[in-house]
């Protein structure tokens, strides 16, 4: 055997291996979520820190940066091989070069941070939670600053999350797509909002509707399982075994679905990933942006459209023959768009507002305009400014989300990402599906769910996801895109036009 054949095959396996002990991690964090009596917190934290230190080990073990020297030698690569030199070159260089202490001086900070962030939202008092913040923050700008002093911090970040990246393409996409959004937003104030459902409906049965609805779209129970968890994720357990989770509510029967088929999105994504090509990498998702346009695609493209409650009045009628709604009750419902206060429960036109606040803020923190103490008020500023909403107090402000206290900085862009290489996907599919719409109200989405298998699934991480776009997607504008699928939809529903540019 050759050098390279042997580097690879070294490489392989030691790979597999790291896959095969991180999988275990995730069977452990899966139960710590869904099933763990809380006594068991204490030894859990000690088994997750135990196996992401050995996982780290292995991934810096210096013999994989000679079999990645050797392999750089050659000029007969294949495609997978090239693709495994990138990706592993990556997590090599982030594992090698940022210094043991200062990832556990981040892991210890972390767990203080969401003990610091838990109580200060309880209390509301942002200053309780500042100090920490603080820490975490410039422990991420020395982390990046080992990975690549050259490179703005912020911009290593981006990258961790969505390989490929940078803020020279993100920055004028999303200043753009906050225009276009500021003016849908501005007409949509100005008509009555839809109607929320005014039905109950209890969560036993909703769970039967909701296996229902998951197994329809694809989601393929022989190798996953639905169960409940307080804060809905999706997990791989290795191949063959992808979970979801939801959150059902007697009162909000639309929130519980919409939850339910965003993370069947995402399950789908990693069940069809390619698993002949384990212990490469590339048998991995290429981005969190990529994994979020997955979830979003179904969750909003597909599972707010029109024809989607068509088909979803058969399953409902079902499981519930006393409810006197219509399909037509169901959509208009499940398009509502309010200016709000709160992320997470937004509708997904002003979903991206949410997001590009923080990105700004981000920026501002990163570039050192905004000091960590002025971030309530920053927040505050930028709300009004695009919502016209303002948070009365930190909980329902700056406090809201967990992100910054585990030190995500720059991952939020992520769910944006994701809305927009949805939209592309959406309208390419559209084009070369012109029976799309009735498919999806037979209840047909083997069409739809072969398209991504195909384009995207089973493509792994051969690609970085932009330039995976490219190839599915061709030159679109993900922002026009987004913007015309946006006023196509809600622009319909509430009875505007969109202003011709
Ligand atoms: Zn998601």
């Amino acid at each position: 055997m050759g050098t390279v054949e042997s580097a690879w095959s070294e490489l392989c396996q030691h790979l597999r291996e790291i896959e095969v002990l991180s999988s275990v991690t995730a069977v452990v964090h899966w139960d710590r979520q869904t099933m763990m009596p809380p006594a068991g917190a204490s030894n859990r934290g000690e088994q997750s820190a135990l196996m992401s230190r050995i996982v780290h080990e292995r991934l810096a073990d210096p013999r994989v940066g000679e079999w990645l020297d050797q392999l750089r030698e050659s000029e007969e690569l294949t495609e997978v091989q090239k693709a495994a030199v990138r990706n592993i070159g990556r997590s090599y260089a982030n594992a090698v070069k940022v210094p043991g202490e200062l990832v556990e001086r981040l892991g210890a900070a972390r767990g203080e941070g969401f003990g610091a962030w838990v109580a200060a939202k309880e209390s509301g008092d942002f200053n309780g939670f500042a100090p920490i913040l603080e820490t975490l923050f410039d422990l991420v700008v020395e982390r990046s600053a080992a990975i690549d002093s050259d490179r703005p911090a912020y911009e290593v970040l981006l990258e961790d999350f969505n390989p490929g990246t940078n803020l020279a393409v993100l920055e004028p996409t999303f200043d753009r797509l906050a225009v276009g959004l500021r003016e849908f937003i501005q007409a949509v104030s100005d008509v009555e909002p839809m109607p929320k459902l005014s039905e109950t409906f209890d969560v036993e049965r909703q769970q039967k509707l909701m296996r229902q609805v998951a197994g329809s779209v694809g989601y393929d129970f022989d190798g996953g399982r639905l169960d409940k968890a307080p804060h809905p994720f999706t997990i791989s357990l290795g191949p063959g075994d992808v979970r979801i989770t939801n959150r059902l509510y007697d009162d909000d029967l639309l929130g519980g679905l919409g939850g339910t088929v965003h993370e069947a999105g995402h399950g789908m994504y990693e069940q069809g990933l390619p698993n002949n090509l384990r212990g490469t990498s590339v048998n991995s998702a290429a981005s969190l942006g990529l994994h979020e346009s997955q979830s979003r695609f179904w969750e909003n493209y597909i599972g707010r459209s029109q024809p989607f409650f068509e088909w979803m009045m058969g399953p409902l009628k079902s499981f519930y023959p006393e409810s006197s709604l219509s399909a037509q009750d169901l959509y208009r419902a499940a398009n509502r768009v309010t200016p709000s206060l709160v992320r997470v429960t937004s509708d997904e036109v002003t979903y991206n507002i949410h997001i590009i606040i923080r990105f700004e803020i981000e920026k501002d923190l990163f570039s050192g305009r905004l000091k960590t103490k002025d971030l309530p008020d920053a927040w505050n500023d930028k709300y009004e400014h695009y919502l016209g909403v303002r948070p009365s107090n930190a909980t329902e402000g700056v406090l809201q989300d967990v992100h910054w206290s585990g030190a995500a900085f720059g991952y939020f862009p992520s769910y944006t990402i994701g809305n927009l290489y949805a939209a592309s996907l959406g309208a390419t599919l559209s084009e070369q599906q012109p029976d799309l719409w009735q498919n999806v109200a037979a209840g047909h989405f083997t069409p739809i769910l072969s398209w991504l298998r195909e384009n995207i699934h089973s493509k792994g991480h051969l690609l970085d996801a932009p330039d995976r776009m490219k190839v599915v997607v061709g030159e679109r504008d993900s922002v026009e895109d987004l913007l015309s699928y946006l006023w196509g939809r809600h622009g319909a529903i509430h009875g505007l036009k969109r202003p011709s540019a």
